[in-house]
């Protein structure tokens, strides 16, 4: 070994080091949040490269995300310096699957150019195929036999092993025959989808013992990041993978929180993380109990609220660190205010200097974003949304948007070098080089440069007539922006400029989808006056979600996206019966749908280093309707003791839940009073007693309640590091 490169074992408290040091034999590490199970796994491919136990092409590392996969990497060739030449086996199941689907893909049939269809090319083709069937498609719709789909394969059911019964639900029982029609379908394409990336690698394993094989040898050693949220299909994968050899121990290191288990709607089985030893006979399961992250009443309050599930191991978590701040708890009139709070927070926080990286807002649901968006965006916040619907940065939208752009703004060259040749116009690299060589002598944009060589003989013929009839048409266009309906206008180019006819040759799922898309951003344009409008808006949108990483800004993303994430400052809106708890979970799994929201609880809270702050609001529009909400159950399980009321910055007339009513000084802010005084009085009020109701459960909770099993609360306090 080398000793001088060992110093990143010195840092880790001796449970750590254990998870770090067995190297041989299956190793399971099952802890709470924050412990440092994610640092075990990076320190623990450290010591591997460090004691030349493998090669970095030697070591499966498999993460939930790709970000994590980005961040694992970065931090292991921190550890061990400039020597590791990339970790080509760090990433998602997925990512590794394909990988090793691409290289054997006639083995299974595919082409090793075949293509991944996401869930939009899924939803297209089923729907083909239903339509086929003469099914009703407004009765039976595709996306839930995607869904239907996905289940069966996250359960590594292929169509023949699907007991029977299932899929009856669908069309009166054809549920089963278009899920087989549908794979016929995808190796006709040669194509597949998400799932098939782990059941085709499953399948090539299985008949292929001389590749599973060679893959058992390469991979000395397995790692598994939040393996509590791994389904059957990860699982079986992984099980082959893992396979006891002559001689060899099966060095796999899972690690993993039953009670950050939240992908079940998923298809993932927190059983497979409590059968580890079974699985794996002689694991050593590893427990870590100091959590590293939180400060104290952060970690005390998440510990309190998930004590309150009865489906959980439970374990021991506790800090050394400082109490710090208590999470805070504020009401807010409506999602409107809820956004402009926080927005204020944050510009508060930025002026004392904290940076806007180091906080995040945790949605429940997607649709919660749009609100803090708008305000972002109003207020020139820069702010970025992670795992959010990417519609404008589709290739057809850009293309589109980039022939809209050239109309409405003739300077726009990198529109215009978008769009000159697409559809095909026969301009050559050669033309373009031209081009860009006049515009730049000339100093004129690509456009003008354009008009002005098409006069001149210095173009060959069939460009120069290809090129000619590109500006005539812009011209023409251009001509029709004052007398045409903007949506119009846009349909219209789009089919005059033969970029619809480039989508309707292209007879695959995948260009059907793009025509969709296309049709989809025309109607939206109708949502705007004009096309000036329409353009700002799509430039605001993209701007914000494009901007680098560099940036600084604030991360918005679902709650389950931020698994394994931690930020100084987080908040946590929404904190409502109906949207949090999701309604959606408690109707379909009851009980336990109840449990995994809470657990979605405390994944949420425990990302915070610092601080976490919660939101809740009276009201709440959903689906386009108002509704007067009740505080999330998740509030009265929170620990009095720990946890603050606040009144947020109270940009609000309708202040914290401890006042109740208007804050007085409030009302020079004309805008939110306007916002409160629209609101019909009625709804107000039942807002205002179901705070109540809350504030009189959740103060009325005696503070001697049990802490929780889970927190022992005496070793915390201040002892310093
Ligand atoms: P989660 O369950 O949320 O995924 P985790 O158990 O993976 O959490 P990590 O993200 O690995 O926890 O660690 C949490 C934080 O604690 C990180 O900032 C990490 O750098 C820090 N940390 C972990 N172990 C130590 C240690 N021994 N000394 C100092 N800091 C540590
Ligand atoms: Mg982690």
């Amino acid at each position: 070994g080398n000793q001088a490169a060992a110093g990143y074992l010195a840092g880790l408290n001796p449970e750590q080091q254990a998870a770090v040091e067995t190297l041989d034999g299956p190793v399971l590490v099952l802890a709470g949040a924050g412990t440092g199970k994610t640092r075990v796994l990076t320190t623990r491919i450290a010591h591997i490269l460090n004691q030349r136990r493998a090669f970095p092409s030697e070591i499966l590392a498999v993460t939930f995300t790709n970000k994590a996969a980005r961040e694992m990497k970065e931090r292991i060739a921190h550890l061990v310096g400039e020597a590791v030449e990339g970790m080509p086996w760090l990433g998602t199941f997925h990512a590794t699957g394909v990988k090793i689907l691409r290289r054997h893909a006639e083995l299974v049939g595919l082409k090793p150019g075949f293509t991944i269809l996401d869930t939009d090319d899924q939803n297209r083709l089923l729907k083909q195929l239903i339509q086929a069937e003469d099914i009703d498609e407004k009765r039976w719709p595709a996306r839930v036999l995607a869904s239907a789909i996905d289940g069966w394969k996250n359960r590594a059911l292929t169509p023949d092993k699907v007991p029977a019964g299932e899929g009856a639900a669908y069309a009166n029982g054809m549920g089963l025959k278009l899920y087989a029609d549908y794979q016929a379908r995808l190796k006709v394409l040669n194509a597949v989808d998400f799932g098939d990336l782990l059941l085709e690698t499953i399948r090539l394993f299985r008949e292929n013992p001389g590749v599973l094989a060679e893959y058992q040898r390469k991979f000395k050693f397995i790692l598994v990041d939040e393996y509590q949220d791994t389904n059957v299909a990860q699982y079986l994968w992984l099980r082959l993978l893992a396979q006891r050899q002559e001689g060899r121990p099966q060095n796999i290191c899972c690690v993993g929180d039953d009670d950050q288990s939240i992908y079940g709607w998923r298809g993932a089985e927190v059983d497979n993380i409590l059968r580890f030893d079974k699985d794996f006979p002689g694991a050593t399961v590893i427990r870590l109990e100091r959590n590293y992250r939180s400060t104290g009443h952060i970690l005390a309050a998440a510990a309190h609220l998930i004590a309150h599930n009865e489906g959980r191991l439970g374990k021991t978590l506790f800090t050394d660190g400082e109490d710090g701040a208590k999470p805070t708890l504020t009401s807010v009139w409506d999602s409107e205010e809820e956004a402009r709070s926080i927005g204020e927070e944050l510009e508060q926080l930025q002026r004392q200097g904290h940076l806007l990286n180091e906080a995040a807002i945790l949605v429940r649901a997607s649709f919660q974003m749009r609100e803090f968006e708008d305000r972002f965006i109003t207020i020139g916040l820069p702010y970025r949304v992670i795992g959010g619907p990417r519609f404008y940065e589709r290739l057809e939208i850009r293309d589109a948007l980039a022939y809209l752009r050239c109309v409405a703004q003739t300077s726009d060259d990198l529109a215009f070098e978008r769009i000159v040749n697409t559809p095909k116009r026969g301009l050559g690299d050669a033309t373009l080089q031209q081009l860009h060589d006049h515009a730049r002598a000339q100093g004129v944009p690509l456009m003008q440069a354009a008009r002005v060589l098409t006069e001149t003989e210095e173009m060959k013929p069939k460009a120069r007539r290809a090129l000619k009839d590109l500006i005539d048409s812009f011209d023409r266009w251009a001509g029709q922006i004052e007398a045409m309906p903007h949506a119009e206008l846009a349909q219209l180019v789009l089919d005059e400029s033969g970029y619809t006819e480039m989508w309707q040759k292209d007879k695959t799922a995948e260009g059907a989808g793009r025509l969709e898309n296309l049709k989809e951003l025309v109607r939206s344009m109708e949502e705007f006056e004009n096309l000036a409008g329409f353009l700002e808006h799509i430039a605001l949108v993209t701007e914000a979600r494009g901007e680098g990483e560099t940036e600084d800004a604030v991360s918005i993303m679902t709650l389950h996206s931020a698994k394994g994430l931690e930020f100084e400052t987080v908040f946590l809106p929404g904190w409502e019966e109906g949207l949090f708890p999701h309604q959606r979970s408690l109707d379909e799994n009851g009980r336990a749908g109840l449990e995994e929201e809470r657990r979605l609880a405390y994944v949420g809270i425990t990302r915070a280093r610092r601080r976490a702050k919660i939101y809740f609001a009276g009201n709440r529009r959903i689906h386009g309707l108002w509704q007067s909400t009740v505080p999330s159950r998740f509030v009265n399980d929170l620990p009095p003791d720990h946890v603050e009321i606040s009144e947020g910055l109270g940009t609000s007339g309708y202040g914290g839940m401890g006042r109740g009513g208007f804050g007085q000084s409030r009302f020079d802010k004309v805008e939110s009073f306007s916002s409160t005084y629209a609101t019909p009085g009625w709804q107000r009020a039942q807002a205002q007693k179901s705070l109540n109701d809350a504030q009189a459960r959740f103060t009325g909770r005696t503070g001697s309640q049990a802490f929780g099993s889970t927190y022992a609360e005496g070793r915390g306090g201040f002892q310093g590091r």
